[in-house]
């Protein structure tokens, strides 16, 4: 998705001289990945899209999984992005020269690129969990990113690991079609219901022939979700009132057992906040069975809880997330002086404010560690991500720059901003969650997203070490 906002930047600015690396056949990103049943994103769709390439034809306020994907497909293609890349090709290295980063690839090519963007994705390395005797199941087992089609499911009893966003999605549109569906959860997520409506024809007719209706909806959705940052962000009446009001929602599980363990101890929002239409009916269905005691391991059948009892099951999904910290790697990003980006991270993953790093000159991520991800839009995000990064291009063009690297000293002033304000915010409130990197603090930008927009919005020379 990042990747495709950058190249469609580039070509809008008349810039065609730039390669696209893609390690798949196709385009789509999480959305390639992730096809498992139930797939849809919980950003309303008028807001998760770009603003240069607006869609009247979304058909859901919550679109699938498949029309989203579909949609990037269709950007790339109308930008002329597809053009510009090289499928199945994956970066293995990229090292600066001096005045260039040569980029070497799977396909035996070393070519040199005077800037490198990484637009690699946050949730793309499937987490498997360690259970001992998982690989002992006969049955089919596959993560959820991983999901197997050719399977009917109908009679089976498919058992999950894993109750996160993707989790919730799972169990909401595959219990009503399978005989048994096992759900075993480590921790209670807190989940909201949000009707998902269908948008009428005449609705669709409006976008597709005023665009500035569309426009105005995209803007008028960001200014909704904008408006809750303060409940994540500050304690107050914002918070109190969210929280109140997401605690209210367990009232709908009518067995009070089922409802208690179904209780999250941590804060509403701490984790990323679930949102689904249709979870508490789906959790609710005499063919579901909840199970919180521990795992101890897995056998052939099934699986073993810590309490001895086997859960006999078909089949295997493990909705157990991503590693969220591998950004790029493991590409081998190699600056001046051979001074690699696994040294740089060593004791995590850092960047001048989201964007680039110490070290690196001509070297930009898209969301980078402490991006607003969040509930956010991703979109939007790489959007202002990909404003910034050709701007920097723009300068380069225009012969004032050969190279630029923010410095150690602007880094860490940004780091000491984000540690001060980190504390105030709902993520570190006390939960475990994806949020936290190695040091145990959110990778998440701790004001609101208005702020991001308004940082990246002009480029500070003074926070840079530019060579001319
Ligand atoms: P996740 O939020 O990281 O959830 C992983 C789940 O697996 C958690 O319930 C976790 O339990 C469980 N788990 C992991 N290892 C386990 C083990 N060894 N034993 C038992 N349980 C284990 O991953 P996700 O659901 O794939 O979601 C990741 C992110 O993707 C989301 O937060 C969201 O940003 C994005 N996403 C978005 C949408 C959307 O609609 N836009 C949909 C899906 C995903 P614990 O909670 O105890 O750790």
């Amino acid at each position: 998705m990042s990747g495709i906002c950058m190249g469609a930047l580039l070509r809008r600015s008349g810039i065609s001289t730039f390669t696209v690396f893609e390690k798949a056949e196709r385009v789509g990103g999480t959305w390639r990945e992730n096809t498992y049943p139930g797939i849809a994103c919980d950003v309303p769709s008028r807001f998760y899209q770009f603003t240069f390439a607006p869609n009247p034809d979304w058909t859901h306020r919550m679109s699938p999984g498949e029309e989203i994907w579909a949609y990037f497909e269709k950007v790339a293609a109308d930008t002329g992005v597809s053009e510009r890349i090289r499928f199945a090709t994956t970066v293995t290295e990229a090292r600066w020269t001096g005045t260039a980063w040569a980029v070497t690839a799977s396909d035996g090519t070393c070519e040199e690129y005077d800037f490198v963007v990484s637009a690699t994705g946050i949730l793309h390395h499937p987490a498997y969990p360690d259970i001992a005797g998982l690989e002992s199941f006969t049955g089919p087992a596959f993560h959820s990113a991983r999901w197997d089609h050719s399977l009917d499911l109908s009679d089976k009893r498919v058992a999950m690991i894993g109750t996160g966003s993707t989790g919730v999605q799972i169990l909401s549109d595959l219990a009503p079609r399978v005989e048994k569906f096992l759900m075993f959860q480590r921790t209670p997520h807190w989940v909201v219901p949000l009707s998902n409506p269908e948008f009428s024809a005449l609705t669709r007719r409006l976008h597709r022939r005023f665009e500035a209706y569309d426009r105005f909806s995209y803007h008028v959705s960001r200014k909704i979700i904008e408006s809750l940052s303060p409940a994540l962000l500050h304690p107050g009446r914002t918070r109190a009132a969210l929280t109140w009001y997401i605690r209210r929602q367990l009232r709908r599980i009518a067995d009070p057992d089922l409802r208690a363990r179904l209780t999250p101890d941590s804060e509403p929002m701490c984790r990323r906040l679930i949102v689904s239409p249709n979870y508490f009916d789906a959790v609710q269905r005499d063919n579901v069975e909840l199970v919180t005691t521990g795992i101890d391991h897995v056998e052939p059948t099934g699986i073993v809880t810590t309490d001895g009892v086997l859960h006999a099951c078909d089949v295997l999904v493990l909705a157990t997330g991503f590693d969220a910290h591998a950004y790029l790697r493991p590409i081998n990003l190699v600056g001046p002086d051979g001074y690699t980006l696994d040294e740089a991270w060593a004791a995590g993953p850092k960047a001048y404010q989201t964007v680039a790093v110490p070290g690196f000159p001509n070297f930009f991520l898209l969301m980078g560690p402490n991006s607003p991800v969040g509930n956010y839009s991703l979109t939007a995000i790489a959007e202002t991500q990909a404003n910034y990064v050709l701007e920097w291009v723009g300068r380069w063009q225009r012969g004032e720059i050969s190279s630029a690297m923010p410095t150690h000293e602007a880094t860490e002033a940004f780091y000491a901003e984000v540690h001060q304000a980190m504390p105030d915010t709902v993520w570190a409130t006390g939960c475990q969650s994806w949020y936290l990197g190695t040091n145990g603090e959110p990778e998440l930008f701790p004001w609101a997203p208005e702020r991001h927009r308004e940082l990246l919005g002009t480029v500070q020379d003074d926070d840079f070490a530019i060579a001319r």
